[in-house]
């Protein structure tokens, strides 16, 4: 699985963060980004940032995404 933001649709409310702080973290920009092995994507962000999600993190994440108020997280099945 693997996992992408679109940061033009984010409102920053951290929400991502709160369910999986592995995966996903807001930057000082005020925007959420993903991450992959620690190391956070966000230049560039959106979807060429994209992340390969651990397979314990998968549940995390899809809840993530239907959480997300902005509804800007992309889960891609692989
Ligand atoms: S939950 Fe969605 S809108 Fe909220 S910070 Fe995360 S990506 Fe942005």
């Amino acid at each position: 699985m693997k996992v992408w933001i679109d940061q033009d649709l984010c409102t920053g409310d951290g929400l991502c963060e709160e369910i999986a702080p592995a995966v996903f973290t807001l930057l000082d920009d005020g925007l959420a980004y993903v991450k992959e092995d620690d190391k956070v994507l966000n230049e560039p962000g959106g979807a060429e940032g994209m992340a390969a999600v651990p397979s314990d993190l998968e549940d995390a994440v899809v809840e993530a995404a239907e959480e997300c108020p902005g509804e800007c997280i992309f889960v891609e099945k692989a």
